[in-house]
């Protein structure tokens, strides 16, 4: 029989506000173990949690971006278990009414997987286990978090590492979350069932806890459908359960019970007031969002002519993106920009975080300055490869590498020259361009180009070779 599989995802999401969810201790990621906290973040007696504004500013950002409704009185609810990780032994989140809900992100080939919900709530603590020890730092309690909860819409391991993809690179983009998931803050609990193709009713689902690799999901993914298939192909029973997945081993266990123990017993913290965002404020939020990464990607391939692929690197990162942006506003060829920062910029960063700091010495002004220049034929563009190479060593202006090394420095007595030498060194050209093959200039004309080391205008000197080639 064949089975398909369906999976949901869960997506926890650190957002990076300056300070925690309920104090006002620093959300920095590492840092001394017990540093980063306070009696609040620690749960000790009497402390009193205050819900961080901007939290539910980046809460309605990330809803807003995966086309979610907002709700304008959502609840914070206490999420009772008993870990060391969790001082309090509650989690405050949100349970029946969460901050948005009811949205969708798209694949790039149409299909729409939905969002049930997103909702804010505080990350816990970390442990540590050493040998026989098992410490504890508490500087992640009370990091705020999104969670990201899809449908079970996701039929193919593919799709989830588009999703998960796709998911990050808008968040980052939104500026709401860094998205590391080797750092943790972007983790993913994945829900997984099987069902023989045809059928309509979900099979019992099993859910794979704080994934944070996409390769690793995607491991835990394809052992747990080869194994749900498996016991149902032997007419057996799937157990609903929480699984761990063993990088080392690629196989999921369950976990112990305790947990993955789900008797909650939500109720609403009564320490904390509702939230209430009104529709102006919702509408102030979105107007303040950048156009989606997706929708600028189009716009680029619609109106600049820029492939698929160089659309979606320069909108894999929000600074380069921008960059571009205001680069191409005012530029008469984007595409051509669009090679250079592809080609040479990208070509400085090794990491993904480089590519994402974008830091260069150069600003849009003098790269825009240096691509009219080529446009206009004042430099050729292996001239401008070669400044814009000493831009981003020396952060000097456009006007002043230009002007020290090149250009107007070419007397006419040494263009002359240097076009006289391209005749007599070339008279296979010359022969041919007088037979009527107008393409044969272009080998006198880099033959000068080259003799100038770039520096001679292009049309300068095509101009020169034509008057000389008539006499
Ligand atoms: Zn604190
Ligand atoms: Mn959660």
């Amino acid at each position: 029989m064949r089975y398909e599989l369906i999976a949901g995802l869960e997506t926890h999401i650190e957002l990076s506000t300056e300070s925690k969810i309920f104090c006002g201790c620093t959300t920095r990621f590492a840092g001394e173990p017990n540093t980063h906290c306070c009696p609040v973040c620690t749960g000790q007696p009497g402390a009193l949690p205050v819900l961080n504004r901007r939290v539910v500013e980046y809460g309605v950002m990330a809803g807003l971006a995966v086309n979610c409704s907002i709700n304008e009185l959502s609840f914070m609810d206490r999420k009772n278990y008993s870990y060391p990780d969790l001082p309090k032994a509650y989690q405050i989140s949100q349970f029946d009414i969460p901050l948005c809900q009811d949205g969708y992100l798209e694949l790039s080939d149409g299909k729409r997987i939905g969002i049930e919900r997103i909702h804010i709530e505080e990350d816990a603590g970390k442990l540590i286990h050493r040998q026989e020890d098992i410490l504890i730092d508490y500087n992640r309690a009370g990091v705020p978090l999104i969670e990201i909860v899809s449908h079970p819409h996701l039929n193919s391991t593919e799709q989830v590492r588009e999703y998960v993809d796709k998911l990050r690179q808008l968040m980052r983009f939104i500026g709401i979350s860094d998205c590391r998931m080797q750092e943790g803050s972007m983790r993913c609990d994945v829900n997984i069932s099987v069902r023989p193709v045809g059928e309509t009713a979900l099979g019992t689902r099993t859910e794979i806890k704080n994934m944070n690799s996409i390769s690793g999901i995607v491991r835990a993914m394809e052992y747990e459908f080869e194994r749900q298939c498996r016991i149902l192909e032997r007419g057996g029973k799937i157990l609903q359960e929480t699984l761990r997945f063993d990088e080392a081993t690629g196989q999921t266990t369950p976990m112990r019970s305790k947990e993955a123990d789900k008797d909650y017993r939500f109720f609403r913290d009564p320490d904390l007031l509702p939230v209430y965002i009104s529709k102006e404020e919702i509408e102030r939020i979105r107007a303040e969002l950048p156009q989606l990464p997706f929708v600028r990607a189009q716009r680029y391939v619609r109106e600049y002519g820029l492939s698929p692929e160089e659309a979606a690197q320069l909108t894999g990162y929000r600074r380069v993106s921008d960059f571009f942006e205001n680069v191409s506003g005012s530029v008469r060829t984007p595409a051509v920009a669009a090679k250079f920062i592809i080609g040479q910029i990208f070509g400085r960063f090794r990491t993904e975080k480089e590519k994402e700091a974008f830091e260069i010495k150069v600003s849009e002004e003098e790269f825009a300055s240096l691509m009219k220049l080529l446009e206009e034929g004042t430099i050729n563009h292996n001239l401008a490869k070669i400044t814009l190479e000493k831009m981003m060593d020396t952060g000097a202006s456009v006007s002043r590498l230009l002007d020290k090394d090149a250009l107007k420095c070419i007397s006419e007595e040494e263009l002359d020259f240097m076009c006289r030498r391209a005749l007599e060194t070339n008279p296979k050209a010359v022969i041919d361009y007088k037979k009527g093959k107008e393409k044969a200039l272009m080998a006198l004309l880099g033959y000068v180009m080259r003799e100038s080391n770039g520096k001679a205008e292009a049309s300068d000197v095509r101009e020169k070779l034509r008057v000389m080639l008539s006499e």
